[in-house]
């Protein structure tokens, strides 16, 4: 493999809907060395979304094909019944291509990819201000139904009490303060 990063890798982390997917983006503009580690998903596509640029869509059956290959790095049911996992042949990917992959991903699978590079590893935990203010931007986002936002919502419950677990933690109140403070962040691991 060509000579890389040492194999590093940036993770963001949050609960569904505290703009850790903005802020993704925002660093992926910022910065050409970054990546986007592109996950396998066995939820239907949602509208302007790309096969094999957001995801790659998969059906139930290929993802636990795909656990069987043990190809995943990680993998969850972040919803019932839905899977989403990071593979193996992706991280190398990008990593072959002297870049840094970046992983958009659900707070337990953070702490996986973690475990398993634990040196290389900069996880960023971008944090809402406030509950209420998260089922605020859930709402206006006009693609979740009643029942996905309760649960999303009481995911995040859960998921912030794990956040000491991360790196970095950024509260996401004003989005270009939240920008600004990942840039820093990903400058100071970049070296
Ligand atoms: P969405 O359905 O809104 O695209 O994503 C739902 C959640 O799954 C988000 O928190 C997203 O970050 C997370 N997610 C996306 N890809 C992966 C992955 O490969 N592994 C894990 N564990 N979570 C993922």
């Amino acid at each position: 493999m060509a000579a890389n990063n040492n194999k590093k890798l940036i993770i963001l982390t949050a609960p569904s809907g505290a703009g850790k997917t903005s802020i993704t983006h925002f660093l992926l503009n910022k910065f050409s060395q970054l990546s986007f580690s592109i996950s396998a998903a066995t939820r239907q596509a949602r509208e302007g979304e790309v096969d094999g640029k957001d995801y790659h869509f998969i059906s139930v059956n290929e993802f636990r094909e795909e656990i069987k290959n043990d190809a995943f790095v990680e993998w969850e049911m972040v919803y019932e019944g839905k899977y989403y996992g990071t593979l193996k042949k992706e991280l190398q990917r990008i990593w072959s291509l002297n870049k840094i992959p970046v992983l958009d991903i659900d707070v337990k699978g953070a702490i996986h990819v973690q475990q398993q590079f634990p040196q290389t590893t900069l996880s960023i935990f971008i944090q809402p201000p406030s509950i209420e203010e998260l089922k605020k931007r859930l709402e206006a986002r006009k693609t979740e139904t009643p029942e996905s936002i309760a649960t999303r919502i009481n995911k995040a419950t859960y998921e912030i009490s794990f956040k000491q677990h991360f790196t970095k933690i950024i509260v996401n109140d004003v989005f270009e303060n939240a920008c600004k403070e990942a840039e820093e962040t990903v400058n100071n691991f970049l070296g």
